[in-house]
């Protein structure tokens, strides 16, 4: 087993781990993700105020078709005013027409106060539209960068899949298995050093005579962490 080249393969993956970690969060991926929520909230705030002009809209109008009755029915009070007689029926009828100017005059403030307000929607409008073409104008840089920054980061990857590869071929299968298996059982790392008596793998202590063992092994022979079993480099 080539525990020397397992270890070489190591460096390869943890780089690809690595790189596959910055794919994934990737401050180009927020940014971007920040510009959309951006363009969105703004997109719901511009369907809010079109909804609400649309609702002064329709009150006005039911308030201008209401104007309208009253005026018809106002003139027919007028003229039966002028055939009426008996000065309780026109006093009843003055009462009438009395309410229809009250009721008008309501309608006619409602109507101010709907106008009022849909000017300021309107100058809402206008500035949300503003904001919503420069959030439209920042989505779209920040959907290019995150384009860039993705194919920068796919042709690291690349690369570092060819150099997995170029090892493998290097390696008896038999032993990349192992090595897999080990790495996956043993959190990514498969082949560790010792480094001043210390696995790397683990951080235990490598006593002075299991350290000793270790080196008086065969060349060809592989030497374990006593304590997690990892592979150790000579
Ligand atoms: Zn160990």
């Amino acid at each position: 087993m080539d525990v020397k080249a397992l270890h070489e393969l190591q460096s390869i993956d943890t780089a690809i781990d690595q790189s596959r970690h910055a794919q994934a969060t990737l401050p180009e991926r927020v940014r971007h993700d920040d510009a959309r929520a951006r363009l969105a909230s703004l997109r719901a705030k511009i369907g809010d105020v079109r909804r609400e002009q649309s609702a002064f809209e329709s009150e006005l109008a039911a308030i201008e078709r209401r104007a309208a009755e009253l005026g018809n029915h106002k003139s027919r009070l007028e003229k039966q005013l002028k055939t009426v007689i008996a000065p309780r029926e026109a006093e009843a009828l003055q009462h009438e027409m009395t309410a229809i100017d009250v009721e008008r005059g309501e309608g006619d403030d409602r109507g101010l106060e709907l106008l009022e307000s849909s000017a300021r929607a309107d100058a809402d409008l206008s500035e949300l539209m503003v904001r919503e073409s420069e959030a439209l104008t920042l989505e779209a840089d920040a959907a290019r960068q995150l384009e860039a920054a993705l194919i920068a980061s796919r042709a690291i990857l690349e690369d570092l899949e060819r150099q997995r590869m170029d090892m493998v071929s290097r390696i008896a299968p038999s032993d990349v298995r192992d090595y897999e298996r080990l790495r996956a059982s043993h959190g990514g790392v498969a082949v560790a050093e010792i480094r001043h008596g210390v696995c790397g793998g683990c951080h235990m202590d490598i006593s002075p005579s299991e350290l000793d063992a270790i080196k008086r092994l065969s060349v060809d022979a592989v030497a374990e962490c006593p304590n997690c079993s990892r592979l150790l480099l000579r």
